[in-house]
């Protein structure tokens, strides 16, 4: 039996998590759940899942947490401290990173030093700290398995490949709602109409990033750090009808794609069962109900984030956090409908040009860069509303 902590069990991939730990009874069990603030659809899974123990990242949630916990023997933590502490106890096997956002390194890295392996799926982790994240992982011999589908096509592409080397890896994208639109037209698209994902239903802020590509952006940053490549080996293709989920490229030309439907539960059964493959009945892909199969190069002139996540890649240090930090930022204000879709790079590169640059962060050094980076897109934020 395999004991699970999820890290945002009330979120997208939390609660496909958790359909795959209740479908298959007999081998996981979820010994720890998290959220953010969300203590009501917190206390309804803790009583259906039983875990040893919950925890709530906001402390003023805590009473509610307690109260809604009276009677069961779970325990109750609360407050980032909370969370690192309920992840780092004995009696946890694999830790399910499925937060969102910056917020997510704090308890990755409890959780790593406390010697759990890891199934990733909070990518801001790997692009803020992906140094930091990695060398604790090798320092402490726990396993990094990706949950991101893209990631998890390379990784499922190079089971039995021990040994040979990646040459390049294609990361493909479904281009979003707003694939083939021009500058034009998105300077006045709603969040509303954003957050429109034609293939994946997922959180929020995924899927604004997905429309503005910094989704992919993330990702070529995450897959340097998981598969140790350089930005030249990661190229980005626009697949529309997202069935091949990523291609890996090895030294002597050969390719292998993993494909499926578009379900993110079975990247994350392969990483909570990993090595291990388990029969399920999830659908099956049908060839024929695809008439074909495409492929395009993405439009980076119109959707800038994408150079703006090669730029922070190739200039290291912490400037992939700058990124993340001011993307966090404009997301949510873009949700508000305080900016426009087009000022969210406009600001992502006014201060991946201001924030001072730092080659070799540490921990320390990624926090304030966060902060300040923080504080600089929220003043940018307030000009361009009135210019707006
Ligand atoms: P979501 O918004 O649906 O859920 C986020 C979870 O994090 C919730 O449980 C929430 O309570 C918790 N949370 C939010 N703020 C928090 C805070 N400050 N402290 C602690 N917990 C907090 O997000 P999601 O779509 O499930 O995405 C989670 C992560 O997985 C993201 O990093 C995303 O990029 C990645 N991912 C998601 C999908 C998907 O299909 N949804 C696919 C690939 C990768
Ligand atoms: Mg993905």
């Amino acid at each position: 039996m395999k004991r699970i902590a999820i890290l945002g069990a009330t979120g997208s991939v939390g609660r496909q998590a958790l359909e795959v730990i209740e479908a298959n009874p007999g081998r996981f069990r979820a010994s720890l759940l998290t959220a953010g603030s969300n203590v009501t659809k917190l206390v309804e899974l803790a009583r259906v899942f039983r875990p040893d123990a919950v925890a709530i990242a906001d402390e003023s949630c805590y009473q509610a947490l307690r109260d809604g916990m009276e009677g069961t023997g779970i325990t109750v933590y609360a407050g980032n401290a909370g969370l690192c502490e309920a992840v780092s106890v004995p009696g946890i096997d694999l830790v399910l990173t499925a937060l969102v956002g910056y917020c997510g390194l704090q308890p990755t890295l409890a959780a790593i030093r406390s010697g759990k392996d890891i199934a990733l799926a909070n990518k801001e982790t790997l692009v803020v700290a992906g140094d930091l994240i990695t060398r604790e992982i090798s320092r402490r011999h726990v396993a990094l398995l990706p949950v991101d589908s893209e990631h998890s096509a390379i990784f499922q592409c190079l089971a039995g490949e021990e040994g040979n080397r990646l040459e390049k890896i294609y990361l493909t994208a479904s281009g979003g709602p707003f694939r083939g639109k021009k500058s034009k037209e998105l300077a006045a698209v709603t969040h509303e109409q954003a957050l429109k994902h034609p293939n994946w239903s997922m959180g929020a802020k995924i899927t604004i990033d997905s429309a503005s590509l910094m989704n992919k952006g993330l990702e070529v940053i995450e897959a340097k750090w998981l598969f140790d490549l350089e930005a030249r080996q990661i190229e980005v293709l626009v697949h529309p009808q997202s069935v091949v989920h990523s291609i890996a490229q090895f030294e002597d030309g050969s390719m292998k794609a993993q494909m499926g439907l578009p379900d993110m539960k079975l990247p994350i059964q392969y990483a909570l069962a990993y090595p291990e493959r388990v029969k399920n009945d999830f659908p099956r892909l049908d060839f024929s109900r695809f008439g074909e199969l495409s492929f395009e190069k993405p439009d980076r002139e119109t959707f800038r984030n994408l150079d703006l996540a090669y730029e922070a890649l190739e200039k290291g240090g912490n400037m992939p956090c700058i990124l993340n930090a001011a993307n966090e930022v404009v997301v949510q204000a873009f949700l508000e409908d305080r900016i426009g879709f087009l000022q969210m790079p406009d600001i992502i590169a006014a201060c991946m040009q201001k924030v001072d640059f730092l080659p070799q962060p540490s921990y320390e050094d990624y926090v304030l860069t966060d902060g300040e980076t923080r504080q600089l897109a929220l003043s940018l934020l307030a000009i361009s509303k009135v210019v707006y």
